[in-house]
């Protein structure tokens, strides 16, 4: 079998000595609402000394609020709260490591992102540079990182990347959107309190949820599939559609989503997301869509690829009376479609899970500009 990651390109690694990948998995996470209360003693034997400070990377979005004077503070541990209005940049995490750096004589005990995708993935950006020397750009692309990060915790608080347990970071840098995928990125603990995720907007639930949604929905229906992905990715579809076209209690739909963001993430362990996120990153890189509601966005218009998927999706967007953005690709120039659509297809893997090797054929630049003119 051969295997790939999520975002960007890569060349298998599979060799006549190591035709399985051997993954790494979040070896510890605790669930349960008011969890987080918990979160100061689960550190407490992760301090290696006072003088060595859990360093928390905070969304924003809670700055000044009741939930945050119940992060657990001692000595000279530090909150640095960060905007998500941006998705994260590799400048952005050199300049928290070298703040960090310049601020503290020794590397802190931990790092604890607590946020959604956005925040998860600063985090772990973060731990893996506070030990490996230069910028986050360099390891950028597929096991590029030498040494053990700087221990660290994921506590999300809205559902649906799977950032949570995935083994990559994803990153704007200065040539490429692309994650740091390493043994390394995966977090050390995580701590899933469905209780965290009480606050997020209506379209922002939608929106990260059907991240979660239209990653099951790729793996599932992808060339990749194995019984290890389908495993999860079929138990996250079903919680899906129990959060989305079900009659959940509102405490019992966030247990729900925040269980199938994690076996959706795990889903594409395994195997490979598809032409959603292929063409919403070039989206993104064109127009800076993020990526829940740009995925929404492109896979609303895929019912050639996924037809059962897009009208499920389409029940779901009836359902929860969401209004999609419209009209995004109208003022576009022939050498901007040009552009989404050369980094929509450089894509390759995602693009080969899809379609299947003859993907070329199937996806032409005529088909994919037709699809990003409807959006
Ligand atoms: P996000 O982190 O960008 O946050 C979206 C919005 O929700 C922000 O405005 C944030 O402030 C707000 N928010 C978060 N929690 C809240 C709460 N409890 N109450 C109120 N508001 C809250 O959203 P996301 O969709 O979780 O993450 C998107 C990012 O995840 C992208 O950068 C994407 O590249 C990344 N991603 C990573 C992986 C991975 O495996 N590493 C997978 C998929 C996506
Ligand atoms: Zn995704």
């Amino acid at each position: 079998m051969e295997i790939r990651k999520e975002v960007g390109v890569r060349d298998s690694i599979t060799s006549k000595v190591s035709r399985y990948r051997n993954f790494p998995m979040v070896p510890r996470v605790i669930f349960g609402r008011g969890s987080f209360d918990q979160l100061g003693e689960i550190l407490m034997p992760k301090r290696r000394h006072s003088e060595a400070p859990f360093i928390f990377l905070v969304d924003d979005v809670f700055e000044g609020t009741s939930f945050a004077s119940r992060i657990p503070l001692i000595f000279n541990d530090q909150v640095i709260f960060v905007s998500a209005e941006e998705e994260p940049k590799t400048v952005q995490v050199d300049a928290l490591v070298g703040r960090i750096k310049t601020e503290f004589n020794e590397l802190p005990s931990g790092i604890v992102g607590i946020g959604g995708g956005t925040l998860l993935d600063l985090a772990k950006a973060v731990s893996i540079c506070l030990t490996n020397k230069g910028s986050s750009c360099n390891y950028q692309g597929w096991d590029l990182v030498g040494k053990p990060s700087v221990y660290h915790v994921g506590i999300p608080t809205i559902s649906g990347t799977g950032a949570e347990v995935s083994r990559t970071t994803v990153l704007l840098g200065p040539e490429k959107k692309l994650g740091i995928n390493s043994d390394h990125t995966t977090f050390d603990q995580v701590v899933l309190d469905p209780d965290l995720t009480n606050g997020v907007s209506k379209e922002q639930w939608f929106y990260t949820g059907m991240d979660c949604f239209i990653h099951c929905i790729e793996s599932l229906n992808g060339t990749y599939l194995n019984a290890f992905s389908q495993s999860y990715g079929e138990k996250a579809l079903e919680l899906c559609k129990e959060v989305y076209l079900g009659e959940l209690s509102p405490a019992d739909s966030r247990d729900k989503l925040m269980m199938a963001s994690w076996h959706g993430g795990m889903s594409i362990a395994y195997s490979q997301v598809g032409v959603a996120h292929a063409m919403s990153y070039g989206l993104s890189y064109l127009l800076g869509v993020k990526h829940g509601i740009g995925n929404c966005m492109v896979f609303q218009h895929l019912e050639e690829f996924y037809p059962k998927g897009v009208a499920l999706f389409d029940q779901m967007v009836q359902k929860q009376k969401v209004q999609l953005p419209t009209g995004i690709c109208s003022d576009l120039t022939d050498s901007d479609y040009e552009t989404m659509i050369s980094v929509s297809l450089s894509m390759e893997p995602l693009w080969e899970n899809a379609l299947g090797k003859g993907w070329r054929d199937i996806a032409t630049r005529k088909k994919l500009k037709s699809i990003y003119s409807r959006i």
